[in-house]
């Protein structure tokens, strides 16, 4: 951030009184703009044995898959901006199930929470931000094609998940290195303290 945009004056960086952490601070009006994490919301559509995935159209990751999700809009739920992203990016219309995981992606600032969703019908076709939109089956899974390291880890706790009929929701939080080696550590929450 350069301009305040509020009053269009040069922001600086610094230490709110009363704060630990440095924000952008007008220089002119004061105001303090403060940067929270981003909200990605998404859906694991569900079709009897198989996954719905999308191949990107756009960047990062075009031409990989991935499933359906996006950055929250103001004023809509969860649930609503899953809902939207499916239709957006699939033209598929789903049920949600169930919140199924949270992850956490602390260096980039970015939250996703994924609902597993059975899919309505098998009438869907790419939207603008996709490729090609196609069912999996577990061994059918483009493995080293997928998009994000939270995508892989949805679909492996999915598939488990699928042999014992037993959906349960994790949270998991994910670092990695160097985004480029593709290398990451996945943390999962364990249940107690
Ligand atoms: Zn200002």
């Amino acid at each position: 951030m350069k301009f305040c945009s509020e009053c269009g004056s040069e922001v600086t960086k610094g230490i709110p009184e009363g704060d630990n952490r440095e924000r952008h601070i007008c220089t002119h009006c004061g105001i303090v703009h403060y940067q929270n994490p981003k909200m990605v919301t998404g859906t694991i559509p569900v079709w009897e044995d198989k996954v719905l995935l999308c191949r990107r159209a756009i960047e990062p990751r075009r031409g990989l898959w991935t499933l359906p999700a996006g950055f929250m809009e103001n004023n809509e739920s969860t649930q609503e901006g899953a809902l939207r992203e499916t239709l957006e990016e699939a033209n598929a219309r789903v049920c949600i199930e169930q919140l199924y995981t949270t992850f956490n992606l602390p260096l980039i600032s970015q939250v996703y929470l994924l609902f597993r969703a059975r899919l309505q019908s098998l009438d869907f076709h790419p939207g603008s931000e996709s490729l090609e939109v196609a069912l999996f089956r577990e061994d059918e899974v483009p493995w080293e094609e997928l998009a994000f390291p939270v995508v892989r880890e949805t679909l492996k706790l999915f598939f488990t998940d699928r042999q014992s009929g037993q959906y349960v929701h994790r949270v998991g939080d994910i670092y990695w290195e160097s985004r480029r080696s593709g290398e990451y550590q996945v943390t999962m929450l364990q249940e107690g303290c």
